[in-house]
């Protein structure tokens, strides 16, 4: 069994703000450097929970910020670990080499959810995304790309209101793992590290031992993104094939969901220019 594993850290437990999981703000170093420790041991608890399933190859991509958060020197030697930037496929790097399941480990709620830790889909600047209608945040961003590779999301971790999107989106057959409850998007009530990595691993080895089920995305798809400024839709409709549905909204539409994600990756990159 081949298992793929996509690590955010927003997800992980105790983290409450920015200051924690900012690499790059020197002022942010020390907590920076407690929590990415934390987020590399939830990993670890994922690739322990899959062997324990009978995994025999397991692939630990990091999905957060710049892509250089796990610690190499602690990763379970039994992962192969895929860093740094860019990735053609950003959180889901790796996902077309075939897999039997994906878990999405330190995951976070899509922008604009209430009581939710640090929700936000990729960056500030975007307000909503809609994929064929439906609000969707990173997860379901991701969990379709894996559907089009024929992977089925076994696992989601992280807050109360992530675990709730993915039961929503994906259905009530997902394992879902609350390592804690957002009082506000930066106030949490969380369990301890250890017992969040205990709950992983127990959560991932359940999950794996039974059956899911791509969610593949009909063809074709059109996705809808919300900017902030109408400078950044300016820059993300220089797509090619998009369209420019409002002052702040960038459509695209395809028959094949890879080269849809394709244009996701392309308008928030393009987005960034100033
Ligand atoms: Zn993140």
């Amino acid at each position: 069994m081949r298992v793929y594993v996509s690590v955010d850290m927003e997800g992980i437990a105790g983290v409450v703000h920015e200051d924690q999981t900012n690499p790059v703000d020197p002022r942010c170093a020390g907590e920076y450097a407690r929590f990415r420790k934390l987020m590399t041991g939830e990993a670890n608890a994922a690739v322990e929970g899959a062997l324990s399933a009978g995994a025999t190859h397991v692939v630990v991509n990091d999905s957060h910020w710049d892509m250089r958060n796990l610690l190499a020197e602690e990763l379970h030697e039994a992962a192969e670990l895929l860093s740094g930037g860019p990735k053609r496929l950003s959180m889901m790097e790796g996902i077309e080499t075939g897999f039997d399941a994906a878990l999405f480990i330190g995951y976070h709620a899509r922008a604009g959810t209430p009581r939710a830790v640090l929700d936000h889909t990729i960056m500030d600047a975007i307000r909503d995304v809609r994929l064929n209608g439906r609000s969707v945040g990173e997860l379901g961003l991701n969990a379709a790309l894996a559907g089009a590779y024929g992977v089925p999301v076994a696992l989601v971790s992280g807050d109360r209101a992530t675990a709730e999107e993915a039961r929503a989106l994906l259905g009530s057959g997902i394992e879902t793992v609350i390592v804690k409850e957002a009082v506000s998007r930066h106030a949490a009530r969380s369990v301890a590290p250890a017992a969040a990595r205990r709950l992983v691993r127990d959560g991932v080895a359940a999950a794996l031992g039974r059956p899911h089920h791509p969610w593949v995305p009909p063809s074709p798809s059109t996705i809808e993104v919300d900017l902030t400024f109408s400078y950044q839709a300016d820059y993300a409709e220089l797509v090619p094939g998009s369209s420019r549905l409002g002052p702040l909204t960038v459509a695209y539409t395809h028959a094949d969901f890879c080269e849809l994600f394709r244009a996701w990756r392309a308008f928030y990159n393009l987005a960034r220019a100033e």
